[in-house]
């Protein structure tokens, strides 16, 4: 498509301009215009965003996994607006307001459940995803301190696992290309093998790679008696780490070896959560539920940061005490945004009354039967599912012990070869995935499959 001259130039003065004063997330700047476009957006409308020179670009990755309805979704934008003209923020120390009781008690009622086992009972407010992980690692580690207990110092977390680029989620992550650069800086955590079924041994089932992964858990527990605070997981899909899945099999070893040895399990659902996986919460799948369950990203909707922590009954119980100090004085400046918690409630009321979760079931199988050609593509090692999540693995003859050269970027090379077609994919190194909004629809299922195509193709014909 041909872009109107007048449309383009302003494009173009956008782009200067924001060179002149941006220093953007992610993002090598001096790569940025040359070998990374950069591209002004006007306005969003349902999967689409559409540029200042008047493109259309089809949102393949949901702009960065948090969008869920569409963007300007109009009764989440309405719901924003209805609550800025009430209240838009009040301190949530001492004071309380609706959309904030209002939402804890949805999730609550939502959240993951298991047979047997105490429900989440208690909802902590952060303002992003990686400050939620900051506040279950500090709750706890500091529970075990108001029991006395100061050997139980230790985060547990797997390889391959992202959570977040403050100092403390950092070092629970294990993503060398933003973790290696601080590593002075963070604090000593033990990793485990990660169960991804991507790594499973020749002949060996993803059943059998969960299982190895867990016997490799219940090993550095035995190692480590008594030391371990939490785990933290991020379960079914390690999302940073290339969009790698494993059984659900192995969370609920994980549940039993947390429960085993006296450590809290911590859920990361930080991307997977509100419906990404195919259930509303990934543990669903496992039948388990965590004593901490971090939520962000989709939580809003994808209209502003907000993040949530649930809690047990006891870990909060942990808490209650005469001291101070034994609280968990924890805040935030915009701790439960009113703007923000309206936006969540409004993007629940739309999973129900739209029927979310069941019309994303047809959407995945589109997805499926749209992906299942480009499997055959001879540079595809590997093309995988969760509910609306589907990733395509690169690797040199498509065979996964020959990755390509890092040197010849094909993720980068996929990125601008589907920009080109009007798709936004962001490659996670050689792995492209689609990620879409949920309100996707069938022709823009197509242009994804096409633009992917075309881009696997144009990427790995370099090779
Ligand atoms: C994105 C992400 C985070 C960090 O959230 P931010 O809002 O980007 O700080 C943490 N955990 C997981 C699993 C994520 O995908």
């Amino acid at each position: 498509m041909l872009a109107d001259p007048a449309a383009a130039q302003a494009a173009a003065r956008w782009r200067e301009r924001d060179l002149a004063v941006l220093w953007h997330p992610c993002t090598q700047m001096r790569e940025h215009p040359g070998v990374m476009p950069l591209v002004p957006v006007e306005r969003g409308e349902g999967a689409w965003l559409v540029g200042r020179d008047g493109r259309r670009y089809l949102d393949g990755i949901s702009s960065w996994w948090t969008n869920l309805h569409g963007h300007a979704e109009p009764r989440i934008a309405a719901a924003i607006a209805r609550q800025a003209g009430t209240l838009e923020q009040v301190i949530l120390a001492g004071f309380s307001h609706a959309p904030a009781v209002e939402l804890a008690e949805r999730l609550l009622a939502i959240a993951p459940r298991q047979a047997g086992r105490a429900p989440l009972a208690k909802v902590f407010y952060a303002d992003n995803g990686s400050a939620g992980v900051e506040v279950a690692l500090k709750m706890a580690f500091h529970w075990f301190r108001n029991r006395g207990e100061h050997t139980r110092t230790k985060f547990v977390a797997l390889e391959n696992g992202y959570h977040g680029e403050t100092l403390g989620a950092l070092a629970v992550g294990d993503i060398p290309l933003y973790r290696r650069i601080y590593a002075p800086l963070l604090a000593e955590a033990l990793f485990a093998p990660s169960p991804d079924a991507y790594l499973a041994r020749p002949g060996e089932s993803a059943a059998q790679c969960a299982a190895r992964a867990a016997d490799a858990l219940a090993d550095l527990f035995d190692r480590h008696p008594g030391e371990v605070c939490a785990v933290i997981v991020e379960p079914r899909l390690q999302c940073a780490g290339g969009m790698r899945m494993h059984d659900p099999a192995y969370l609920r070893r994980v549940r039993e070896l947390c429960d085993a040895n006296g450590a809290f399990l911590v859920a990361d659902e930080i991307a997977t959560g509100f419906g990404r996986t195919g259930t509303m919460f990934a543990c669903e799948q496992a039948g388990i539920s965590p004593d901490l369950l971090c939520l962000s990203k989709g939580l809003t909707g994808g209209f502003l940061p907000l993040a949530a922590v649930l809690a047990t009954q006891a870990v909060y119980d942990g808490f209650l005490d005469d001291s101070r100090e034994r609280a968990f004085l924890h805040s935030h400046s915009y701790t439960g945004n009113p703007l923000a918690c309206a936006a969540a409630l409004a993007s629940l009321d739309i999973f129900e009354t739209d029927g979310v979760l069941d019309r994303n079931r047809g959407t995945a199988a589109r997805m499926t039967a749209l992906a299942a050609p480009l499997a055959a593509h001879p540079h595809v090692a590997e093309v995988r599912q969760a509910g609306m999540v589907v990733a395509f693995e690169l690797a040199r003859g498509g065979n996964r012990d020959t990755p390509f050269d890092p040197g010849l970027r094909v993720g980068l090379r996929a990125y601008r070869a589907a920009l080109e077609r009007g798709v936004l994919l962001r490659p996670l190194g050689d792995v492209l995935y689609w990620m879409p909004p949920y309100c996707v629809d069938e022709a823009q299922l197509q242009l994804l499959a096409a633009a992917t195509a075309a881009a696997i193709e144009e990427a790995t014909a370099c090779a």
